[in-house]
């Protein structure tokens, strides 16, 4: 027996089901019938009103793509497919007395743009729409029928672009003098479907195929050869679906929308797709339409539920009056059948154990149901759906932490466009960068950089980006490029630092010369006009789009989400914080504690400059202590308000970790001075006093500089850093220490429970931990005895030197944590440095795919990641105890969460507003990898 190419819809899913001995999943049908295919067997299946149908799977599309014809046998169990539903609806196709109509549509196993448009109304020829006339006692909706699919036709079977009927068809209401499609008279219609004829024998030398057969087996074709679409194919790419699926070719009963009064179109969602609620259904549709009338815009549909349609009627300003009378609900107009369709709505919901997206159509008064498919939704749809679908049992809670992905929690947290503001696309390129941002427009990182400097909220507009717009980017609130793609320069560089992007825009034309870009339609945007940019979305708006803040207190079903992410998940979630707000913040987000809190923003306090600086600068011990004990309070004062944040929880105090002569006077600058004192000295100085003071002044600099000098290193990087510096700086560490007890003891006595952890940088070799930890546990113990209080302490390094990750075990010995720097670590296993690799070459390596990632944003496994699972296991072997963290940007990561959850780590560590990412990321890891 010839392989079976063509299901029906009455039984497709039993069909399929005993050839593979077991009942298919919601996937398998969906691989084998597409999306669409799928829904009309399933719906089927659930006893739906679904048209008659049949699907020709993608199975027949992958064999056609591979010989250039249909598969053997595929087209005789179309023409028996056709005579069961011919059987079906009692009507034949070509039938002159009784024909059958049928659509032709595509659809894959997700649904795509690029491929073939829906055919509907196909069977039609002279005859047919006779009888079509004959039957319904109306023959301008016969015509109708008629040309539209003659338009439809020839511009997706045959490539004849529609434009050309449009204008016939607006010549023709232009000379009726009408508005709507619906208003053109009867005998225009006739007219219109000769001229259209004519047309088409003009354009391919012969007439338009009049055997329904012919159309039938064209449109098949055409479906499958749409797969391999230009705009397909370049989908397809993007969005990482594989080239080999196929798309099925559904054949489909026609209903029709438009046969008057008591017939309608339209589309609606189970819940809401903007916001998740479910208190009506949500959608659309027109009285007297078909197809795709309804998402057209030609006339203002009409809502499907009575209080969506109050609703909008209040958004718009119009009366309830009005509404009644103008744009009246289904639900009150079809009361019956709104009731039905909500009950069937309710069960493909079950069905699906999802929020559906579902086409209708009323043919005088009876309901079909057209397509099912799962819908696309906002961030915050997302969460809320999720959680609803779980409190009412259809899907279990760890069902709906997989439902939702990292980034949704991402977008809820940062400013949207309101869903509800009216807004004015422009155009639309590649959402690269989530966020949304509105400014005025400008095309050049140097006037961005002005512009924001005196205020202004800008975008900045360029062609593409390099290294030099850098910090024109990060002066604006979005950057918007014609050119490159999800990994272009603008993309990472807007990604890394949360700026809204919106990339490879190639509708726009960006003339930065003349500061304007121009848009499709026209339009001329010029520097200072204020446009919006959705980095969600892709989307560019002219003006400026309102935003809406949210805040995490008022997201309660993401709160509620988050809640079980904390039951499921094993990985501890803590916080990069440096200040008691952002520790206070995180906190509020769920942090548990702080995984690395940096030291060295105290040192560029405006009150301790002058200390730090004698401390650097410092030739002999007693100055330095001098200095050190100036600098103290200042430390000290930071960490209480730390520790009150975090009340109850641990907090990783990281030593000084930079090289000093950061904290001192730049060099070039320096060197300038001095050449303009001297300059000043020897040309232009008017008495005594200004030469003796500006003697002393070039002193100073003179001295500082020849100390800066002293400390310039050729690799500050890889120089005296870290704990180095600990070493090499005596008294330095143990001033950061005391502080640091001093507060944790000062807090305790104060009720707050404090766990104070102190953390040694840049280890290489064991020696240097053993030092430096000897000597601050000293400390310590004498801080706590002079407080009269004892706190919980501990002592750990952090592992961002490949050497300490290679010497875990000896390590461990003398560590209670390891914390895996994976910034440095990234950086010194690759022999990268970050910011010289972002800059030259990190991103051509990516879009040449010689690195599948930047390494910088996602733990590379393969290499840092075998550093950091030998660490571990060695570190483990040697001190059992030993906790094990990642401090590192990878810490809010998702797919490095996911490895450090596989490869036992105690907790991640990540800025506060990724805490609650993390924490359902590591609640995923924890179902994904039982
Ligand atoms: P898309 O993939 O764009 O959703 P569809 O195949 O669903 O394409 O069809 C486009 C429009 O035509 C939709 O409004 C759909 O409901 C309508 N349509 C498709 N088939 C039929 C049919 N057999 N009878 C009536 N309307 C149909
Ligand atoms: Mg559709
Ligand atoms: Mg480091």
């Amino acid at each position: 027996m010839a392989k079976k190419w063509v299901y029906l819809a009455r039984n497709g899913k039993q069909a399929y089901g005993e050839l593979l001995g077991r009942e298919p999943s919601l996937a398998e049908m969906k691989e084998l019938f597409g999306g669409k295919g799928a829904g009309l067997v399933d719906m089927t299946a659930a006893g739906a009103p679904v048209p008659p149908s049949f699907t020709i799977t993608t199975e027949a599309c992958v064999a056609f793509m591979e010989t250039g014809d249909f598969p053997e046998g595929m087209w005789e169990q179309t023409l028996e497919a056709m005579k069961d539903i011919e059987a079906q609806t009692g009507k034949a196709f070509g039938d002159p007395e009784n024909p059958l109509l049928v659509s032709v549509r595509s659809g894959s196993r997700s649904s795509m743009p690029g491929m073939m448009d829906t055919v509907l109304n196909l069977g039609l020829n002279d005859e047919t729409r006779a009888a079509l006339e004959k039957l319904t006692g109306n023959e301008w909706f016969s015509y109708d029928a008629y040309r539209r699919f003659i338009t439809m036709f020839s511009d997706i079977v045959m490539d004849y672009d529609r434009e050309h009927f449009e204008d016939k068809l607006d010549g023709l209401k232009q000379k009726e003098g009408v508005e709507l499609d619906t208003e053109v008279s009867l005998d225009g219609l006739k007219w219109l479907v000769d001229a259209y004829k004519e047309m088409y024998r003009n354009r391919f030398g012969e007439d338009f195929p009049t055997d329904p057969y012919d159309q039938l087996r064209l449109a098949t074709i055409a479906v499958f050869r749409s797969w391999n679409g230009e705009r397909a194919i370049a989908y397809r790419e993007h969005e990482g679906i594989p080239h080999h699926w196929g798309t099925a070719a559904n054949v489909c009963t026609m209903v029709f929308g438009n046969m008057g009064n008591d017939s309608a179109t339209g589309v609606a969602f189970s819940r809401s797709p903007s916001t998740g609620e479910h208190e009506y259904l949500y959608g659309e549709f027109l009285v007297n339409a078909q197809g795709e009338d309804v998402v057209a815009g030609i006339r203002t549909p009409q809502q499907v539920s009575l209080k969506g349609a109050r609703e909008w009627a209040a958004r718009q300003g119009i009366s309830e009056d009005v509404r009644a009378k103008r744009y009246p609900s289904l639900e009150e107009i079809m009361p019956d059948t709104y009731q039905q369709f909500v009950d069937i709505a309710h069960m493909l919901e079950r069905y699906y154990k999802d929020m559906q997206d579902l086409e209708f159509t009323i043919e005088r008064g009876k309901l079909w149901m057209l397509q099912t498919r799962t819908g696309k939704r906002t961030a915050a749809a997302h969460v809320r759906i999720a959680v609803d679908l779980a409190r009412e049992g259809v899907i279990d809670k760890e069902e709906a932490l997989l439902r939702v992905e990292p980034e949704h929690v991402e977008q809820l947290l940062r400013p949207a466009f309101d869903p509800t503001a009216r807004k004015q696309r422009i155009a639309r390129g590649l959402n690269a960068s989530p966020g949304a941002a509105v400014g005025k427009a400008v095309f050049a990182a140097a006037r961005a950089t002005e512009m924001a400097t005196q205020g202004e909220n800008v975008i900045l507009v360029r062609p593409e980006t390099s290294p030099d717009d850098v910090p024109g980017m990060l002066a604006s609130k979005g950057v918007l490029t014609q050119k490159g793609g999800a990994t272009s320069h603008a993309a990472v560089v807007a990604r890394g630092n949360n700026l809204p992007c919106v990339a490879g825009c190639g509708e726009i034309s960006v003339d930065a010369n003349r500061r304007q870009f121009t848009t499709p339609d026209g339009t001329v945007v010029h520097e200072g006009d204020v446009i919006s940019i959705d980095g969600y979305t892709g989307e560019v708006f002219v003006g400026s789009v309102p935003l809406t803040e949210s805040r995490y207190e008022d997201q309660k079903d993401l709160i509620t989400l988050l809640s079980w992410a904390d039951e499921v998940r094993t990985l501890g979630v803590r916080t990069n914080a440096d200040y008691p707000k952002d520790a206070q913040r995180a906190v509020a987000f769920g942090a548990e504690g702080i995984g690395l809190c940096r030291t060295e923003h105290m040192f560029f306090d405006e009150r301790a400059r002058d200390a730090v600086v004698r401390m650097i600068i410092a030739d002999n011990d007693d100055d330095r202590q001098q200095a050190l004990d100036d600098m103290l309070p200042f430390q000290e004062q930071d960490f209480e308000g730390i520790f009150e944040a975090m009340d109850g929880k641990p907090v990783i105090m990281r030593l000084i970790d930079p090289p000093m002569h950061e904290f001192l006077p730049n060099r070039e600058e320096l060197t300038d001075d001095v050449y303009r004192l001297k300059l000043k000295i020897l040309t232009d100085v008017s008495d005594f006093d200004e030469l003796d003071r500006l003697r002393a002044e070039l002193d100073e600099k003179e001295k500082m500089l020849h100390i800066v000098e002293g400390m310039w290193e050729v690799n500050p990087m890889m120089g005296l850093r870290g704990c180095r510096a600990g070493i090499m700086y005596k008294g330095l560490t143990e001033m950061q220490t005391r502080a640091y007890f001093q507060a944790a003891c000062r807090c305790a006595k104060r009720g707050i429970s404090v766990h104070p952890e102190v953390m040694i940088p840049l280890v290489g070799v064991v020696a240097e931990l053993k030092l430096e930890r000897e000597k601050l546990e000293a400390v310590a113990k004498d801080v706590m005895a002079e407080e009269g209080i004892e706190v919980p302490a501990i002592f750990g390094t952090m592992i961002e030197v490949p050497r300490a990750a290679l010497t875990a075990g000896e390590i461990a010995e003398y560590a209670q944590f390891f914390s895996f720097g994976t910034n440095d670590l990234t950086q010194m296993a690759y022999g990268y440095s970050r910011d010289d690799a972002e800059g030259k070459f990190l991103l051509q390596y990516v879009e040449r795919g010689i690195l599948p990632e930047n390494p910088f944003q996602v733990l590379d496994e393969v290499g840092v990641g075998r550093l950091v699972k030998m660490c571990v296991e060695e570190g483990r072997a040697a001190n059992p105890g030993l906790e094990v963290g990642i401090c590192g940007e990878h810490g809010g990561d998702p797919k490095s969460i996911d490895f450090c959850h596989r490869v036992g780590l105690d907790y991640v560590s990540c800025s506060p507003y990724r805490v609650p990412i993390a924490r359902l990321a590591a609640a995923q890891s924890a179902i994904v990898n039982r």
